[in-house]
């Protein structure tokens, strides 16, 4: 076992605070990693807050992970010590369903483990996040980070990018499609990027009337916002794919009507109840509602990869570890351009 620091809830809204932990001694085919940035999600704001009933305490968040090799056990192969890597939303899973064998293991039939909130195969410990100096990963759950992503910018990549190309992959989001993005947000802002990367047209759709500005700025080509009837009743039939990214409970009938002939409403945001949906605006134009899971290993490494050559990377606001819960009030209220990103140098300082 090695000593490490974290910051952990210990309950439900609890705030944030420094505390030491164990990681397990490495078995044969770990990783362990020095981690140097960490994303902050929304659904971190949600594990802490046991928004789904399903938190375990003390909870460590961070899937959002970037960071360097400092040991690997005699089995690996694919990792070297002083090696830059990432870590993802999930550390194993396993390796023998359907799910799994297409390289979906965010899907695994047998229950994927999560990185933190999770349950470790092996040792049936809850799992501990990257709010932390140090993580412990089986090598298969390991990525490589490519030489030319920045790792501090390259952290929200392997949760909100990979949770908004998965679903652009799937439904064929390509030259000349047009899309639309729901709430520019950490993920919300990725589609934006990414959706331009593959060279649709892009239009944001948005509550706040201070982000027109950015939407453009990030490549959108066209803003609207979702508090005018007028603007949204004119882009009835517009659009052939919908990311939605709102974070809670909300009507989707308004962006449903938005789809012309077999587009396609993707769900990303709201892990709870959604609002009746409107059966007529489903079938009118053979409409498709959708939800999408993040990314399984090979896209997520498909996506590093795809980002180094395109250029494409989130933007980021840096924050000292001991800011957290104001960076959480902050995401609530909506006030983050676009993600916050740990900077875990500050840990040692906190
Ligand atoms: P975020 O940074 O807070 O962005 C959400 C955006 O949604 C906000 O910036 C805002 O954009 C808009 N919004 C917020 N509240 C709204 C409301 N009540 N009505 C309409 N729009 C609203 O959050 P995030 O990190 O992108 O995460 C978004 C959600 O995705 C979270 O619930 C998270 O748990 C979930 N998530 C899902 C997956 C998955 O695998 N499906 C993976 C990661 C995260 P505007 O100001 O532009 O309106
Ligand atoms: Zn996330």
């Amino acid at each position: 076992m090695t000593r490490f620091t974290a910051y952990c809830a210990c309950e439900a809204r609890g705030r944030l605070l420094p505390q030491p932990f164990e990681r397990r001694a490495l078995r044969a085919d770990d990783v362990a990693i020095d981690i140097a940035y960490c994303g902050v999600c929304h659904s971190d704001v949600h594990q802490v807050h046991n928004d789904w009933n399903n938190t375990v305490y003390p909870c460590v968040p961070g899937h959002e992970i970037v960071g360097r090799v400092s040991a690997v056990g005699p089995a690996v192969t694919r990792h070297r010590v002083g090696d830059r890597v990432a870590v993802g939303c999930f550390v194993d899973s396993c390796g023998e369903c359907a799910a799994c064998r297409r390289g979906e293991e965010q899907h695994c039939s047998a229950g994927v483990t999560a990185t933190y909130n999770g349950k470790d195969r092996v040792s049936g410990e809850t799992t501990l996040g990257g709010y932390a100096d140090r993580i412990v990963v089986r090598e298969k759950f390991v990525l490589r980070l490519p030489e030319a992503l920045d790792a501090a910018q390259a952290a929200p990549l392997l949760c909100a990018g990979i949770t908004v190309w998965t679903p652009m992959r799937e439904h064929g989001v390509g030259a000349g499609s047009k899309v639309a993005v729901v709430g520019l947000g950490g993920l919300g802002h990725m589609g934006v990027k990414l959706a331009v990367a593959l060279g649709a047209q892009v239009t944001v759709i948005t509550t706040s009337p201070a982000k027109v500005d950015d939407a453009r700025a990030l490549g959108a080509h066209e803003v609207l916002l979702s508090t005018d009837p007028k603007a949204m009743m004119a882009a009835i039939n517009r659009f052939d794919f919908i990311l939605d990214t709102i974070p809670s409970k909300h009507n989707v009938n308004p962006y449903l009507m938005l789809l012309g002939t077999r587009g396609v409403l993707v769900v990303v945001g709201a892990i709870d109840l959604l609002e009746p949906v409107h059966g007529g605006l489903l079938i009118r134009n053979n409409r498709k509602l959708a939800g999408s899971l993040i990314g399984g290993l090979a896209a997520t490494q498909d996506l590093l990869d795809f980002c180094a050559e395109h250029r494409v990377l989130p933007q980021c606001e840096l924050i000292a570890i001991d800011t957290i819960n104001e960076a959480y009030a902050r995401l609530q209220a909506n006030d983050v351009k676009y993600r916050f990103v740990i900077d875990m140098a500050s840990l040692a300082r906190a």
